[in-house]
């Protein structure tokens, strides 16, 4: 038996428990993880309020952890009990031994710690395809993070401006800016108190921005659009505050023609390849310095309910892992 949290019914963060269950040995092709970190992301969220829906119930919240391969399944070459792995899959990642498919596994350098992986992989790997593929940041380039203190987006203000970037952050609190700022944002709007776009415009001359990053989604549509300059770039990557409505797509023409997109990481690492390449990236940021991973609280398993209530109430800041 092994101790996990369970959603049985789509609801608010009281719907986890904490329940015993049964694992099964690795089937073909899986390895058993014994999970010593787990991280926290917005997205767990979407999937236990039913905002995005799970292919059964009860379900296993948590789409990335890292620990040890304690068994492995038929076929499994690449991977060996004792090996430091982590990943990012969908689901079931809230529990202290899970089974995973090994063609997902990323094989840990030592010098990346369990907690720092398990901050850093779908959160960092969002930076990455966010930063180097949705759109390419040059040197130069202006860009707009939006929830610039938070756990995707501390990490793209300090890999924005290693590629040389003019990085501008929004943030909820004076407190958040100062984070973000010291991450390498040039300058944090304080998006609650005064219109972001106007304060865009001013920032910047006029020129406005290259791309803007958006993982807010309502609260910032379509103010978002008003900070791009001609041919920019809308990069729709979340919706922490609600889902934003259909629109006519003749408001990007009217507005410079833009271009929109609303990406998602698991389309971007299908392939194996793709995810060794961004990986390598990601690493190669992380151990180098440029970019640090920003684990700011931890939490028990069993605290799931807590944190998925502070994750809620914006009181969080860049990653929360949970310790099972
Ligand atoms: P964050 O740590 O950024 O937490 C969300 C932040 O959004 C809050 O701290 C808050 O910052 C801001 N926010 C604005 N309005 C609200 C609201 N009404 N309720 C709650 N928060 C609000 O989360 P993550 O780093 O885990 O994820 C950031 C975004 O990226 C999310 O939208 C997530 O879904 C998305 N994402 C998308 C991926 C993809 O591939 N498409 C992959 C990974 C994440 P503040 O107080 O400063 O406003």
């Amino acid at each position: 038996m092994v101790k996990a949290v369970r959603v049985h019914e789509y609801g608010g963060p009281e719907v986890m428990q904490i329940e015993d269950i049964e694992l099964p040995p690795p089937g073909p092709g899986e390895v058993r993880v014994r999970n010593h970190a787990i991280g926290v992301n917005f997205i767990d969220t979407y999937f236990r309020s039913g905002h995005y829906p799970v292919p059964r119930k009860p379900f296993i919240p948590g789409n990335e952890a890292a620990g040890e391969i304690t068994a492995i399944g038929a076929g499994v070459k690449s991977f060996a009990p004792g090996d430091r792995v982590g990943y990012t899959v969908s689901l079931g990642c809230y529990a202290q031994e899970r089974n995973v498919e090994a063609a997902r596994l990323i094989k840990l350098p030592e010098a990346i710690s369990y907690e720092t992986a398990a901050a850093m992989i779908l959160k960092g790997l969002t930076a990455q395809y966010l930063l180097r593929r949705t759109y390419k940041v040059k040197k130069g380039d202006t860009i707009l993070v939006h929830a610039a203190a938070g756990g995707v987006g501390l990490i793209l203000c300090q890999w924005g401006k290693a590629l040389g970037a003019h990085v501008i952050g929004t943030a909820g609190s004076a407190e958040k800016a100062e984070l973000a700022k010291r991450a390498g944002a040039e300058s944090v709007i304080l998006y609650n108190e005064v219109d972001f776009a106007e304060a865009v415009k001013a920032l910047t001359r006029g020129k406005l921005c290259n791309v803007v990053y958006d993982g807010v989604g309502k609260k910032t549509f379509p103010g978002s659009l008003d900070c791009l300059r001609p041919l920019g770039m809308f990069v729709s990557f979340g919706s922490a505050s609600g889902p934003i409505d259909a629109f006519d797509l003749g408001l990007l023409s009217r507005k410079g023609s833009l271009f929109a997109t609303r990406p998602m990481l698991y389309s971007y690492i299908a392939k194996r390849s793709d995810l060794d390449r961004m990986t390598n990236d990601l690493i190669n940021v992380v151990t180098s310095g440029e970019v640090r991973i920003p684990v700011n609280a931890t939490y028990r398993l069993d605290e799931a309910v807590t944190v998925h209530k502070a994750l809620e109430a914006r009181e969080t800041t860049g990653a929360t892992v949970l310790l099972p």
